[in-house]
């Protein structure tokens, strides 16, 4: 379902409205994590100015230490739809449980699955039910093939509105936190009609990385990056030394604006 063998043409997929897909380069960004109300306005307003037309933000937050911040919940998700009210901008955020994809369906525009859930056979079997718009994370582990077969289980089940992410491989390189592998982004356009994106954020885990990797992504021809901002990261409960600050904003929209789509 997911092969472009049998569809030739490659899909857009709209998420409020906003379409992810060839011709465009869409720009999500927002916190990792839904912290306060305060911080997710200046977040989204942040992600405004910079030229996002998507918001990103975590309610559940799936880490590697279980001391870590968790996640505020369906709280995190109220605060998302305020901020939706307040600035427009649709919202993507993750679900980690297959029990809870209804309820962070009512809430979301379209519903990420993270790099560890990427094999989660019932999860993603119940984002393919549900009928909202998915991006689906490659498993860090994860080989193309995989990854395109994950994609498959949500197809099966009747929802094609699938984003995939490239978000970074474990390799046996130590100065990133993953390998971004870029070249999955035309290797995958050949073999699949579905939307790429690129997440340089978790992928090289470094602020000073984000927007080397972000003109990598558009270069290589990605369909739109996802991006964390923070109004004040060193404060940040989850990945602040990834997220881009007000400074980066400028420089962050010239890129997205000043590279045109290769598709
Ligand atoms: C995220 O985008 O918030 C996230 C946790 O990403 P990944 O699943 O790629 O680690």
């Amino acid at each position: 379902l997911v092969s472009r063998d049998n569809h030739p043409e490659r899909s857009t997929v709209r998420v409020g409205g906003v379409p992810i897909g060839p011709g465009t380069v869409t720009l999500i960004a927002g916190p990792c994590a839904v912290e306060t109300p305060q911080q997710t306005l200046d977040a989204a307003e942040m992600a405004k100015a910079a030229g996002a037309t998507l918001l990103r933000g975590g309610a559940y937050k799936p880490r590697t230490s279980p001391y870590a911040f968790q996640g505020l919940g369906e709280a995190g998700l109220r605060i998302l739809a305020d901020v939706r009210e307040q600035t427009g901008l649709p919202v993507v955020t993750e679900v980690v449980d297959a029990h809870d994809v209804e309820l962070v369906a009512s809430y979301a525009d379209m519903l990420q699955v993270g790099t560890r859930n990427a094999q989660n056979f019932a999860l993603l079997q119940a984002v393919g039910r549900i009928g909202k718009p998915v991006m689906l994370k490659r498993g860090m582990n994860a080989t193309i093939e995989e990854w395109l077969m994950a994609a498959e289980y949500i197809a099966q089940r009747g929802n094609l509105d699938i984003v995939l992410c490239e978000r970074g491989i474990r390799t046996f390189e130590t100065a990133t936190r993953n390998t971004l592998d870029v070249s999955a982004v035309p290797v995958v356009q050949r073999l699949s009609h579905l939307p790429v994106i690129i997440d340089p954020s978790h992928s090289g885990g470094r602020r000073d990385l984000v927007l080397p990797l972000t003109r990598a992504a558009i270069a290589v021809g990605a369909d739109g990056v996802i991006i964390d901002v923070h109004p004040r990261p060193e404060q940040a409960l989850c990945d602040g030394p990834q997220a881009l600050v007000d400074g980066d904003l400028p420089e962050l929209a010239r890129v997205v604006r000043e590279f045109p789509p290769l598709v």
